[in-house]
């Protein structure tokens, strides 16, 4: 057939014979070959989910329950601003330091992990692969006990949102006396130092307050985690 003569009706005809379609659910396509809105949309957010995989899998797995949304959260959080609300403004604010200071199974790890799973989700819903998706891409948690590898502090550092989890938990009641024990407060100090000088979030847990932490690590850590306008939360009080 001469393409000059074919008319509007032809070409309907020839495209309802043949229509491009979409390569993954067969929907048929008007302008070409592809993939359909919806379709495109899934890829897109499944190659967004793969992109923060590292951030995801960072956080231990007997937390990854924790969202803002959980119902588990505000039962096993013992802490007056653990709403769902208060969670996300917290994991939006650009706050270089905070600190959630309490004993153990006062709810402050699930809090920060819900509060790393906002910045997440924040993360794979930015379409525009933006800042949120930059910042989701960068989290990561790193417990303080694993400070005393420098591969771990190198990854402390670099991480555009940290959760360090237990600082001062791993040096427990002792003096600083053992070698790991002293690479892990170096460890800590220089990931603190570091992030403190380029304004980047830092969200520690810690079972001691200002005090024992200026005895463990020196006030230039503790100055650091308290000054303004860095935030000091007391759980389970
Ligand atoms: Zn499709």
């Amino acid at each position: 057939m001469n393409p000059a003569r074919l008319s509007v009706a032809d070409v309907l005809a020839g495209l309802r014979a043949h229509p491009w379609r979409c390569k993954f659910c067969r929907t048929p396509l008007d302008l070409g070959p592809g993939v359909c809105r919806p379709c495109g949309t899934s890829e897109d957010l499944k190659t967004r989910r793969e992109a923060l995989h590292g951030a995801a899998n960072s956080i231990p797995e007997r937390f990854r329950w924790a969202t803002p949304d959980s119902p588990e959260l505000p039962r096993r959080v013992r802490f007056k601003f653990g709403s769902p609300d208060a969670v996300r403004v917290l994991a939006a604010a650009s706050t270089p330091a905070v600190v959630f200071q309490g004993v153990g199974r006062s709810g402050k790890t699930s809090f920060v992990c819900a509060m790393a799973a906002a910045v997440l989700q924040a993360g794979e819903s930015d379409t525009s692969n933006g800042a949120a998706f930059y910042r989701a891409k960068g989290l990561r948690f790193v417990s303080a006990l694993d400070l005393d590898e420098p591969a771990s502090v190198a990854q402390a550092i670099a991480a555009t949102v940290l959760v360090l989890d237990d600082l001062g938990q791993d040096l427990g009641g002792a003096n600083a006396g053992s070698g790991v024990l002293s690479q892990r407060v170096t460890g800590a100090t220089s990931v603190i130092m570091k992030r403190h000088n380029t304004n980047r979030p830092t969200w520690v847990t810690t079972p001691y307050d200002a005090k024992r932490i200026e005895s463990l690590y020196g006030d230039g850590v503790s100055g650091r985690l308290l000054e303004e306008p860095n935030r000091w939360f007391a759980f389970g009080a």
